[in-house]
Formats: C-alpha cells, structure tokens, sequence
C-alpha cells in the first residue's frame, strides 16, 4: 500500500483563493486592506524567511503588511514597547500583530507575547485566546494547529471515535492541537494521546493511532514500525539536514519513504503542514480585521 499525498500547496491555494474575495470585501468595509505587523528579532536565516514567505502570502490575498525588524542586542521591555506602539496604531492602523519566533534567548518570549492584544494576536499564542480555545471556543486557533486540522477535513479523514496521537506538547503545536481533535465537530471527537519527550514507550502508543501527529524537531523519529497500516501520518517537524550532494536540504520527523509505503496518507515535507500554516494565518489576520468593526 502506497498512501495517498496530503498537498499542503494546493490546499494552501485554494484556501488562499477564497481568502483573497472575503478580504476584498472586508476592505470595502474598512475602507483601507487588512494589516499585519510582523515583528522580526535578531538575524536567525530561518527565521527571515518565514517572514518573508507569510508577507509575500498576506501580498497575494491583499493584505498590507508592516515588517518592523529589530536586530542586535535587544531587551524584553524594548520589545514590549514596540509591541504597546502597534497596538497603539501609532505606525497606522494594525489588525493582526506576530512576533515571530524564536526570540533571542535574553529576551523573555512569554511577557512579549503576552503584549500582543487578544484581539490581533493573530498567532493565537496569548492566555486569553489559548484559555478560550481549550474551553471549545476558539477565537484566534495557533495557525499550524488549525491548518492540520483543516488538512484532515479537507482530504476526509474521519476523526470521530478515532485515536490520535500527537507527538509533541508545545503550546504552538501540540498542545493546541490536541485541544481541537478532542474537541466537538468536524475534525474533532477524536480519542488524543499526547506524547512527549518523556513518554515512555513513544512506539507502543503511536501504532494505536488512527491519526498520528509529529510536531518535534527530530528527523527520522517516527519510523515504519511505529504506524499502524492505513493510518494518517501528518508531519509538522521542519529540520535542516546535510543532503547528498553537500547542501542542505528540508526534511519532517517522518522516515518519509519508508512509512508512505505502510501510512494510508501521509505529508511531505517541504509541501505539507508548511503551506497551511501561513494560509491560517492570513485567515486569521481577515478575523481579527472582522474583531475591528464589530
Ligand atoms: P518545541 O521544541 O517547542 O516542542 C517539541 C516537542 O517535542 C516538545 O513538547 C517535546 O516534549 C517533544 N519531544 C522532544 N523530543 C521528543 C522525543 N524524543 N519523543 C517524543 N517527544 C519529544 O517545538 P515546536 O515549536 O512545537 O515545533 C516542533 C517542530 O515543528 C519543529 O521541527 C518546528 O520547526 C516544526 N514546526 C513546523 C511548523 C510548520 O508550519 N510546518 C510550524 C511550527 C513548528
């Protein structure tokens, strides 16, 4: 059995189709586009290219972004100014505020998140929005959580009574994820193991999942053995790894070739999870727009 290719790009396009109306519309409404700040600290490679890659995205929908950068030494309480100004309006009028992460490790990552107003936090990362989320009423859902479970729905992939394991317990991904599979409705109902870094037996409990979740940072840890035939196998894990010819290339935590053989559907990485993330970001950009004129 070879499984069937979950395509993040095409879905992400699609979704991306039906944004690029709705915002229109909105912009009628406000009589300006949707606005995203995007706060970019210190010079990590990576990290300047997801910013990149979300703005080119917000560009194709028709929302304005705003890249505010900050580079070298920098302070929690710096950062939780600049954060009090876009709130503020005073670099225009901003509907969704993202700190993208990681931030240097002297700053304090919770008091700068905890800064973005619940109404703009677009990444769905404040108290406030991950309180509501786990009492079964999101407002804003954390963007790659929300697009794997898009991605389950769009391709039809039942969850109700179903088990799912999810591998990882981070507040970005894990944890809210499992919030929304053990959830009410479409994509949810689902039975949920959350696995971490001390769970003992990590292979035992992933061949019971119907639905199996990476989201660790660590390639090749989910491995043939541990599927159980017919099982999706959703890939959230990015890692740089040295490729054949001397580069670099992106890979999951999935032994991508040798579980797509076992799995009945399975991510790519790159080209899976990746796309939906930013896809649910500009969807919640165009909700916290909405939050404005109410
Ligand atoms: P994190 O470091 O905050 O969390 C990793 C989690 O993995 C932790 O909860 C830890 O307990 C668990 N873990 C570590 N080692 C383990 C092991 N051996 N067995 C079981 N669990 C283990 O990371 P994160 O921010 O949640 O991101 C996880 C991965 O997903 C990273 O590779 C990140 O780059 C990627 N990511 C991808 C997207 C996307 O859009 N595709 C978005 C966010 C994060």
């Amino acid at each position: 059995m070879t499984a069937a290719l979950l395509d993040g790009r095409l879905l992400a396009a699609r979704i991306e189709e039906n944004l690029r109306a709705e915002v229109s519309t909105f912009g009628e409404m406000l009589g300006r586009r949707p606005r995203l700040a995007v706060v970019l600290v210190g010079d990590l490679a990576a990290s300047g290219s997801y910013v990149a890659s979300k703005r080119r995205a917000a560009e194709r929908v028709g929302i304005d972004s705003l890249l505010v950068e900050r580079h070298g030494l920098v302070e929690t309480n710096e950062l939780v100014e600049l954060v009090d100004g876009l709130a503020r309006d005073e670099q225009g009028p901003v509907d969704g505020i993202l700190v993208q992460l990681p931030l240097p490790p002297r700053v304090d990552t919770v008091a700068v998140l905890d800064a973005v107003p619940p109404d703009r936090d677009v990444d769905g990362f404040h108290p406030v929005n991950a309180g509501l989320l786990s009492q079964g009423r999101p407002r804003f859902i954390p963007c790659t959580a929300a697009g794997v479970q898009r991605m389950l729905i769009d391709a039809g992939i039942e969850t109700a009574g179903r088990h799912a394991v999810v591998i990882g317990r981070s507040d970005i991904v894990g944890r809210p994820l499992a919030l929304l599979l053990s959830g009410r409705g479409a994509g949810g109902d689902a039975t949920v193991t959350i696995c971490h870094s001390r769970s003992a037996d990590l292979a035992e409990h992933a061949r019971r999942a119907d639905i199996l979740v990476s989201a660790v940072g660590q390639p090749g840890l989910v491995t043939a053995d541990m599927v159980k035939p017919g099982a999706a196998v959703i890939d959230v894990g990015i890692n740089r790894v040295a490729s054949a010819s001397g580069g670099s290339r992106l890979v999951g935590d999935v032994d991508f070739d040798a579980v797509r053989e076992v799995a009945g559907w399975i991510t790519p990485v790159p080209g899976g999870v990746g796309p939906l993330t930013v896809a649910m970001l500009l969807s919640n950009t165009l909700l916290a727009a909405e939050l404005r004129l109410r």
